[in-house]
């Protein structure tokens, strides 16, 4: 409880019926900060993790102390045209309509050992487009990991059920 009774809900956001769960809240209390981060990069102690990469822009909060955390580097994965080198890109179905996301050609090495990291997962379309864009470039996806899940919505399974492994913090419903 000491991560997730510090994630506040807002009721209809963006969009009248969404229970928005809100992280700035767990951000910035520092031992709910300290304890997000070390609870995910202490599962990574234990195997062999070459890159962080993180997807925007939550991601990036969590995913830059973790690869600090393990020693190692961090990839932003962006919305469609914000990376300034040249990109592989990937498109993705929301709700409504599609998103793009984007990666560096040079970010990922084939052979790399990649933890992925977003602060939640709901259909998990944005996870699947991210570590697909990963393994396209040779890199081996170690874990999907994620402060908040959202398992009614079934991203966790749509990943697992790609070989993907999963990890979260916390649930809700
Ligand atoms: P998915 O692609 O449906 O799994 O949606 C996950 C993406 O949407 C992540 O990048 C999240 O940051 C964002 N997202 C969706 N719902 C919420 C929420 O309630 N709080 C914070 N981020 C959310």
């Amino acid at each position: 409880m000491q991560i997730k009774s510090r994630i506040r809900t807002i009721a209809h956001y963006p969009h009248e019926g969404i229970m928005f769960r809100d992280i700035t809240t767990l951000l910035k209390d520092a031992i709910g900060l300290r304890a997000t981060i070390q609870e995910i990069a202490k599962r990574q102690k234990e195997v062999q993790i070459d890159k962080v990469a993180g997807i925007e822009s939550r991601g990036f909060i969590i995913g830059a102390p973790v690869a600090y955390e393990l020693g190692v580097g961090f990839v932003p994965i962006r919305k469609k045209g914000k990376l300034p080198a040249e990109t592989r890109g990937r498109d993705y179905q929301l709700e409504y309509g599609s998103d793009r996301i984007e990666i560096h050609v040079d970010a990922i090495q084939k052979g790399d050992r990649v933890l992925l990291v977003d602060d939640l997962i709901a259909t998990g379309g944005t996870a699947e487009a991210a570590a697909a864009l990963i393994q396209e470039m040779g890199g081996e996806v170690v874990e999907c990991c994620f402060v908040i899940d959202l398992p009614d919505i079934g991203g966790r399974s749509r990943l697992e059920n790609q070989g993907l492994k999963v990890f979260a913090l916390c649930e809700f419903e």
